[in-house]
């Protein structure tokens, strides 16, 4: 392989927090990231520090709410280490008012491109719908803010997508990260001039951010 062709985006050493929703959690807490209340599950006799009904995550492989189930006793804790296998990533049930997303594409020179805020309207587990522009407040769209600062000045390069709880006091909390183009970005193909498989284009091909 030549040089060129070994290069990868986003680069490996940002794209393995992502690998797992654990390290994931971790990377959010290196970085001072307002989460919910979270705890790793590492054996079946363990017990949880968090009231129920609280979630239990598969750390790897789910997508679509699957690998997410709301836990209410000590048997349906057992019952998802068995089904999800462990490590678990048991995480406080936040109260939702509304879920939002925010993303950026941030080349190896430390040029960043933002993507937009969107609501990401969830149906069990699933998007059925992307607002835009956001339907919240301006200490959500701050919260917001704050938290994709920090992320894009961390050392992460590449594209990436972040999701966000709002809960019913409109506190951000961060859910989950995707180092990839998004589904909640996708509405950037007709509504923007530039979507965000463009600028992952021009990102790849060395060319500046339109
Ligand atoms: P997936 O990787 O399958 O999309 P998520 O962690 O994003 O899994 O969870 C899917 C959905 O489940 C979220 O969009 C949210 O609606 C709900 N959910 C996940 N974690 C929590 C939580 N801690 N509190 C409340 N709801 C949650």
């Amino acid at each position: 392989l030549g040089e060129k062709s070994q290069r990868l985006f986003p680069e490996l050493e940002s794209y393995q927090h992502f690998a797992d929703k654990i390290s994931q959690r971790k990377l959010f807490q290196t970085l001072g990231l307002p989460a919910p209340r979270w705890q790793v599950l590492e054996s079946a006799s363990q017990k949880s520090d968090l009231p129920f009904p609280f979630i239990a995550k598969a750390s790897r492989g789910g997508y679509d709410g699957k690998g997410v189930r709301v836990i209410h006793s000590t048997e349906e804790l057992q019952m998802a280490s068995r089904d999800f296998g462990l490590p678990l990533l048991l995480e406080e049930k936040v109260k939702l008012k509304t879920e939002v997303a925010r993303g950026f594409i941030k080349k190896s020179d430390g040029t960043t491109a933002f993507l937009p805020l969107v609501e990401t309207l969830q149906e069990d587990g699933i998007c059925h719908l992307v607002q835009y522009p956001a339907n919240v407040s301006d200490k959500v769209k701050s919260s917001v803010e704050l938290a994709i600062q920090k992320l894009a000045q961390s050392s992460l390069v590449g594209i990436f997508n972040f999701e966000f709880f709002v809960d019913e006091s409109e506190n951000v909390t961060i859910n989950e990260g995707a180092p990839r183009p998004h589904n909640s970005q996708h509405l950037s193909i007709d509504a923007s001039s530039v979507s965000q498989f463009d600028l992952l284009a021009e990102a790849l091909a060395g060319l500046p951010f339109s």
